[in-house]
């Protein structure tokens, strides 16, 4: 599991305890982004409809925000960390700073405890946010994001397409708060 620190890393949270939840770690691909496979072109990044007020919400709330991305592209030699970097910058000018990144960089066949559905990348991403896995929600577009969540015992929300978008299921964090 690669662990990278975001650009926000340096500025201080708000103090856990209040409120729930204490971190949202988001899948990229389909999630924050739209899906393009494998991608490690930063001039292919879109966010999706309301992904930056989505992210600003929870924000100004004090939550903390990562980001949990299987990335197989570099196991099957497509991609390499350089250019997974790349596109996480990107990101991170299109929808401003994230807290953490958790990429896991194995193809499907080497077994490994981060690819989801295995709860590697939450559990890393909330020991990095110094938040309690179940104060920590995953929201992704996948079954397999649900089951990492769980597996760590976070929570897990789906976007879906005709279903509750990104800025539904966000909206409705923040309304519980
Ligand atoms: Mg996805
Ligand atoms: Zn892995």
């Amino acid at each position: 599991m690669w662990l990278i620190r975001g650009s926000r890393g340096a500025r201080p949270l708000r103090p856990a305890g209040g409120g729930w939840p204490g971190a949202v770690l988001f899948d990229r691909d389909g999630t924050l982004v739209h899906d393009v496979p494998y991608n490690g072109d930063p001039d292919l990044v879109v966010p999706v409809p309301g992904a930056r007020w989505a992210v600003d919400a929870l924000r100004a709330e004090g939550v903390a925000l990562g980001v949990v991305t299987n990335q197989s592209g570099v196991g099957r030699g497509l991609l390499d960390r350089r250019a997974v970097l790349a596109v996480a910058d990107r990101i991170e000018r299109l929808l401003g700073p994230f807290d953490v990144w958790a990429v896991c960089p194995h193809a499907p066949a080497d077994g490994c405890r981060c690819r989801k559905p295995a709860p590697g990348l939450v559990e890393g991403a909330a020991a990095e946010l110094g938040v309690d896995p179940a104060r920590a929600v995953v929201v992704g577009d996948r079954a397999s994001d649900v089951e990492a969540a769980e597996a760590a015992g976070a929570t897990g929300l789906l976007v879906r397409p005709g279903g509750p978008d990104l800025r539904a299921v966000v909206a409705g964090l923040v309304g519980r708060r």
